[in-house]
């Protein structure tokens, strides 16, 4: 049995009566004692994904299994106990309890679950011997450099000895140095009996990784220019769908507007012969922002982006 398993699983969220859809349909699995790398750029759905494998966020449709444990049919008390000992959470911001010791801070959750003061000082003691934090237990998080407390959040995230690790973004604000002998931790976490999932957009971890999961959105990247033709109410792409070329109007009209939750939609823009839509797509490999459909017969000519860029250049000179 897989030590995680993803079924079909989307996470919707509404902004401002529209809906976006970070993680959709997704199916994939991990094995134990394995490092998986959940790659995309900034608003690629990382920390979305990481949080309802934490249980910290319910997915709108879909399965998440770890072990044998139905994570997304978890309720109540069941659901409170996999978020405490199912699961150790490593932070990109360490999220360390300024006031406390780097000893204070790994033993917190142990104390927060009942164990006495002895017992949760020297397995934090233990656990921050691992990281290579032995000399330094004493020190509070402001005494220590990034690297170390990112350190002091990993033996936290061990405590319970959980059979998952999410870390989301754990290099991020750690300078060359210091990343190294956190990777180096983080990698020596995938043994068996573990399975290490970490979220990052620095495609220069892959290597490390027994597997990656790529959550960069599709970018399929048109050429040459294309006619396309629209009857009234035809519509050419929906909002989400992934981006290749830059319409310009040749003849009709184009409505952009935005799909809304409740099955409405929000007007964009309209645009006109002689004026472009979808140009930021295509240019920073993005999804469609808004819809795109024909008010009457349209004539468009599609561009890939580098002919679009041709286009407008021509078309200032000649202006
Ligand atoms: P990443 O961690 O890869 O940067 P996120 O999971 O934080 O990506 O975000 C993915 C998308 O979901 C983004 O478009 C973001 O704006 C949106 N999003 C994230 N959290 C929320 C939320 N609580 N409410 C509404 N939209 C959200
Ligand atoms: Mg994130």
């Amino acid at each position: 049995m897989p030590a995680l398993r993803i079924s079909e699983l989307t996470i919707e969220y509404f902004q401002g009566g529209y809906s976006v859809r970070p993680v959709d349909a997704m199916t994939t699995e991990a094995s134990d004692g394995e490092l998986v790398l959940l790659l995309g750029p900034s608003g690629s759905g990382k920390t979305t994904l990481l949080s309802c494998l934490a249980g910290l966020l319910t997915p709108t449709s879909g399965r998440v299994a770890v072990g044998e444990t139905e994570v997304t049919a978890l309720e109540g008390n069941a659901l409170a106990e996999y978020r405490r000992h199912g699961v150790g959470v490593i932070f990109q911001a360490f999220n360390l309890i300024p006031s406390l010791t780097a000893r204070e801070n790994v033993a917190a959750p142990m104390r927060l679950a009942g164990a006495r003061r002895r017992e949760a000082n020297t397995r934090a003691e233990a656990l921050l011997t691992r990281v290579g934090l032995k000399e330094r237990m004493s020190h509070r998080p402001g005494e220590l450099s990034g690297g170390e407390q990112q350190r002091v959040a990993i033996a936290r995230a061990l405590v319970h000895d959980a059979p998952l690790i999410v870390a989301d973004e754990p290099t991020a604000h750690l300078d060359y140095v210091q990343v190294e002998s956190v990777l180096e931790l983080i990698r020596a976490l995938a043994v068996s009996g573990r399975l290490v999932i970490v979220a990052t957009h620095d495609e220069r971890l892959t290597p490390l990784a027994d597997r990656v999961i790529d959550l960069t959105p599709e970018r399929t990247l048109a050429v040459g220019r294309r006619e396309v033709r629209l009857a009234a109410g035809e519509q050419l792409f929906e909002m989400g769908d992934p981006a290749d070329r830059v319409y310009v109007v040749d003849l009709g009209r184009i409505e952009l507007f935005r799909p809304l939750g409740a099955g409405g939609e929000e007007f964009h823009a309209e645009r006109e012969p002689g004026t472009y839509f979808g140009e930021l797509g295509p240019l920073l490999g993005l999804p469609r922002s808004t819809s795109a459909r024909a008010l009457e017969d349209t004539v468009l000519t599609g561009f890939g982006p580098q002919e679009f860029r041709h286009w407008r250049a021509e078309k200032n000179d000649g202006a």
